[in-house]
């Protein structure tokens, strides 16, 4: 479909395409398979605060309806186009189907740059995207939630728009929502949580000693910080961290707190005077044992790939690794993949379970909620480590595998109409 045309998804379809070779799927039930069900473009005419009206671009991809209503991020960045919002879909459905989870993948977009628009515009720009989106969007039909440049408060918006539309109060139309208005304790910290829980199962696994082992973090938002945190917590040393601005270095470990206060203070890494100055493109090859991608896709590929000089790489961001630099990494076998469908598949588990209270009207506790994740990821965990040992394929391969079976096997039973 040309009107997807996007390098990250020719990337989705590139994955795809191999786990379809690998699961012997016919051809006439790969394009059903692969293409989104739905996808939505809207012009977003807002007043900017000098009394300019700027019309902005947003999307909305609901990638399969086959097990449940949709779910999936809403990104704000310069970069968004229909087709990278659709790759991010068809890795929600594979990634949601891996965890069980009873829903389709979406992801949603509007071009813009979040840091150059001011609070008030922040908020005409997501309450006009949320009212576009209505006939589209509803608690059983499609959930977002937040992503790269979006936040509980762009979530408390939406959920506003939404509920005075319909007239009541409805939470449960978007998750990571601040916990006083519905949303849920954890959520926020969930998919760091997450990637440094499984982090230490790939520890486990291939023997190394976290006391020993040191962390590079690309990115510095929600995903980046809280998994170097956490990282900290279980005694490994992070050792680099970047952000859109640059990186910096410090072999003897960086204070994350002083670089969380200098990053509150002047929204950037770069300039922070704990560490040397680095670019992101040496923060990949920086020697160390964990190497953490938690910002956007392509950051490894095939220039890149065989400079790595890690034993565990942990994809917290979506699609960070292209195929091409998969191919390298499939012969380079001392590096442990955790691939991004199950790395961060924590926000959408723990976005899952705040749905669910939204629903009930019944909420948990931070231990509840923190026990039900971490027995939902280790459960994903080693049903990905035992498919790639039995069937002798890369991790990537082991969780699409899983993923994309499932989805086709609901499909199957559910039939084709008419
Ligand atoms: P965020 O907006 O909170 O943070 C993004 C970070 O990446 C920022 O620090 C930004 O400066 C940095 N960045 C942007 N461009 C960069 C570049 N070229 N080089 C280095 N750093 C760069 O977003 P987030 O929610 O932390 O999401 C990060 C990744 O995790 C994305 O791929 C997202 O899809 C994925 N993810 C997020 C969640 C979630 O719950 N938020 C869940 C699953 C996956």
């Amino acid at each position: 479909m040309k009107v997807y045309d996007h390098p990250t998804f020719a990337m989705a379809c590139r994955q795809f395409d191999l786990v379809a070779d690998l699961l012997d799927i016919p051809s006439v039930e790969r394009d059903r398979l692969k293409f989104p069900k739905r996808a939505m473009t809207v012009a977003l005419p807002i007043q900017r605060d000098n009394g300019n009206v700027e019309v902005f671009t947003g999307y909305r991809v609901q990638h399969h309806l086959t097990l449940g209503p949709t779910k999936g991020g809403l990104r704000y960045h310069p970069d968004v186009t229909l087709g990278e919002v659709a790759a991010l879909a068809m890795w929600m459905s594979w990634k949601c189907a891996l965890t069980g989870l009873p829903y389709g993948g979406a992801k949603g977009g509007i071009t813009c740059d979040p840091h150059s628009l001011s609070t008030k515009e922040l908020e005409r720009l997501t309450r006009r995207f949320t009212q576009e989106m209505i006939p589209f969007i509803g608690p059983q039909m499609d959930v977002m939630a937040p992503d790269v440049g979006t936040n509980e408060q762009v979530m408390a918006w939406m959920m506003d728009t939404y509920s005075v539309h319909m007239g009541y109060t409805i939470p449960s139309i978007v998750t990571g929502k601040p916990v006083s208005i519905g949303g849920s304790v954890g959520r926020r910290e969930a998919t760091g949580r997450g990637v440094s829980y499984l982090i230490n199962r790939a520890m486990d696994t291939i023997g190394l000693d976290p006391n020993r082992a040191t962390a590079v973090v690309q990115g510095f938002g929600n995903v980046g910080s809280v998994t170097a945190f956490s990282l900290a917590k279980y005694g490994v040393k992070v050792i680099a961290v970047s952000d859109a601005s640059g990186g910096i270095f410090n072999q003897a470990g960086i204070d994350l707190r002083r670089l969380e206060e200098h990053v509150d203070r002047t929204r950037a890494v770069s300039g922070f005077d704990g560490g040397e100055p680095l670019s992101n493109q040496q923060l990949l090859k920086t020697p160390c044992d964990i190497l953490v991608p938690a910002a956007l896709e392509r950051q490894i590929d095939e220039t890149n790939a065989p400079k790595l000089q890690c034993r565990i790489l942990a994809e917290a961001a979506n699609g960070p690794t292209t195929p091409a630099a998969d191919a390298i990494l499939d012969q380079r076998h001392e590096i442990f993949v955790l691939p991004d469908i199950l790395c961060n598949a924590g926000g959408v588990v723990v976005s899952y379970f705040e749905w669910v209270q939204d629903l009930q009207s019944f909420f948990w506790t931070e231990s509840e909620v923190a026990d039900k994740l971490f027995r939902i990821l280790e459960s994903a965990f080693v049903q990905t480590l035992n498919y790639s040992r039995k069937h002798n394929v890369s991790m990537r391969m082991a969780a699409l595998s899983l993923g994309v079976s499932r989805v086709r096997e609901a499909k199957r039973l559910r039939g084709l109409f008419p």
